[in-house]
Formats: structure tokens, sequence, C-alpha cells
């Protein structure tokens, strides 16, 4: 499952910037995922109860943003709201699009919980 394997990799991101700040465990983690990023929730949501089994995710409390998608039109510079790649624009028609936000996949913040002492 592609999910899965987008799931593990954002654990091992999360996990690295865990140690990196000097260990503990995640309390919360909060992740961009843009409309236009090919992720299907539900198989995400399953993969990740999946994946943070045993991890130092395992506790933590999943956010995730969406992030709508949008273009601008390389014809008329339009900017617009877009469910996939290739929406043409709404006022002139045109195929060529930039793309300006919508394929965000990423962390954006991991609360980490101290570990108690002794
Ligand atoms: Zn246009």
């Amino acid at each position: 499952m592609h999910e899965l394997s987008i799931v593990m990799s954002i654990i091992e991101i999360a996990e690295s910037e865990i140690n990196k700040a000097g260990g503990g465990i995640a309390d919360e983690i909060e992740l961009d995922i843009g409309t236009l990023s090919t992720i299907e929730m539900e198989a995400f949501d399953f993969a990740w109860n999946q994946g943070i089994r045993g991890s130092l995710l395992e506790d933590a409390k999943l956010h995730v943003n969406r992030i709508e998608g949008k273009a601008k039109c390389l014809d008329c510079e339009l900017e617009f709201p877009i469910e996939n790649y290739y929406d043409s624009c709404p006022v002139c028609g045109g195929h060529f699009n930039q793309i300006l936000q919508g394929k965000e996949l990423k962390v954006k913040t991991i609360t980490i919980q101290s570990t108690v002492d002794g």
C-alpha cells in the first residue's frame, strides 16, 4: 500500500527530529497534506494506526492540515482553486497551470513529551 510507505517515511523523519531534539516521545504531530497529493485519507489513517505501533509516535495525537489545491493560469494569470492537476482555467479555458499549492506532504510540527526522570 502506497500510504503505508508514506506513513513510514513520515515516522522516520519525525523520529530523527525527536532524536535531534534530545529524545523523548511525540505528544502531537501536525502534518500538511495537500489535496493534490495522491494520498487517500482513509487509507492514510489506517496505515498511520499500524505504522506508529512501537514507534516514538505511538501515543501522539495526529493533526492533518488539508491544503486546498490552487493554481495559476499561465495564459491569463488567474489564480483559481483546483481539484485535479489538469483542471482548466475557469475564465479562459487554458490548460497550462502553475500549481501554487496543494502538493504538500510534510511534517509541520512535532510536540515532544519530555521523558519522566528516574
Ligand atoms: Zn486563464
